[in-house]
């Protein structure tokens, strides 16, 4: 049984090396394609939070 990586989408056959009855990267085919993934969503939620932080008005001049 092979699983297609969500990251690379190579297929590939879950290692022996398991823990908790899963393979240790999945559903990654690599600790590569892992982190690849888990940098997208860290990049994704700092380009959201930068841009809320560029449009959001001062409001601290209006509060003093
Ligand atoms: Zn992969």
């Amino acid at each position: 049984m092979s699983y297609p990586c969500p990251i690379c989408h190579k297929r590939f056959e879950p290692s022996e090396d398991v823990t908790c009855g899963r393979p240790k990267y999945y559903p990654f085919c690599s600790s590569r394609c892992k982190m690849i993934d888990l940098g997208a969503w860290l990049d994704a939620d700092y380009k959201v939070v930068s841009k809320v932080e560029s449009d959001a008005p001062e409001i601290s001049e209006d509060g003093f």
